[in-house]
């Protein structure tokens, strides 16, 4: 489209103060003083002990499912992997895939423990496909009704997102490649210390770290594959796996190991993912404070 000009990129950021839970702010405040001012401090929430990220995890989880069991009438645990997948009900980011084979997920949770799942999330009005998308995830609650615990929250909106990105374990994306140009939701997820457990496509590309920052849903081979049929069999498939190897085993086996996740998953990606960054990097790089600009005006 633009012949002749070396184009950049600047990676999208959340501002952090807003999407940091209650309990999180305070844990910040007490650990690392200077967060609201300078973001480059969460790197150091690597020195905040574990047992304080989970103090603070618990009590956001607590008021995540609280308010599901009170809208929803859900009756979800607070003991529970709780899975949260919340956006705009667009057909590419692919809400329904967790549901692919039900056979496959009851058996998962049989072998490795139980998860419960909760859905929020608007289509536009004139979009067919997405709200087809709402009313097929209404049914297959109602498919796993008194095996798996799936909740739909209606009036997605920040307040609802907020609870979501910070209540939940794991933050769950599985968007068709090469269609999510950043997706924002798992960067408040982050900020939280809420792993993603995510297909390679938009910000996880960058933000990824498997088994460090969260988990990724297959590898980046497929997004050389051709859109389409293929791809949502390889990507459930792959989904399963992680779950059943890789995600379920750390949370319920290993919770010191899913905890440290949790912590790499603020210093790495909190702290890099946030508008402070964002901005300093568009000063630097695209608005080249104090120098010339990249391509001066009237140079095409
Ligand atoms: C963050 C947010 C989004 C965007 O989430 P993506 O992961 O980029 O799809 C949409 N709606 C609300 C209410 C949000 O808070």
């Amino acid at each position: 489209m633009f012949p002749g000009y070396p184009i950049h990129s600047i990676t999208n950021g959340v501002h952090a103060m807003t999407w940091t839970a209650p309990s999180f702010q305070k844990l910040f405040d007490t650990h690392l003083p200077d967060w609201r001012r300078d973001q480059l401090s969460l790197r150091y929430a690597v020195s905040i002990p574990t047992s304080d990220i989970w103090a603070a995890h618990v009590e956001a989880k607590r008021t995540l499912v609280e308010h599901v069991n009170r809208e929803a009438n859900a009756g979800f645990d607070r003991e529970v992997l709780t899975i949260g997948f919340a956006r705009r009900f667009a057909a590419y980011k692919r809400a329904g895939m967790i549901f692919q084979d039900l056979a496959r997920l009851k058996q998962i949770v049989r072998a490795a423990g139980p998860i419960q799942i909760v859905f929020a999330g608007k289509a536009h009005p004139h979009d067919r496909e997405g709200k087809d998308l709402i009313a097929h995830i209404h049914e297959m609650r109602d498919a796993l009704h008194g095996s798996i615990n799936v909740a739909y929250l209606t009036n997605y909106d920040m307040e609802v997102a907020k609870m979501f990105c910070a209540g939940v374990d794991v933050w769950l994306n599985t968007p068709l490649p090469p269609l999510e140009a950043s997706g924002t939701s798992g960067m408040k997820a982050a900020m939280n210390g809420v792993p993603s457990l995510s297909v390679l496509d938009g910000w996880w590309i960058e933000g990824h770290l498997e088994g460090v920052t969260g988990w990724s849903i297959g590898d980046r081979v497929e997004a050389c594959m051709e859109p389409g049929g293929g791809m949502d069999s390889f990507h459930a498939a792959a989904l399963y796996d992680k779950l059943e190897q890789k995600v379920l085993p750390c949370f319920y086996k290993d919770r010191e190991r899913f905890i440290e996740i949790m912590r790499q998953a603020i210093a790495l990606n909190g702290g890099f993912f946030n508008t402070q960054r964002m901005m300093a990097q568009y000063l630097h790089d695209a608005y080249r404070l104090g120098q010339s600009p990249v391509v001066q005006p009237g140079s095409a």
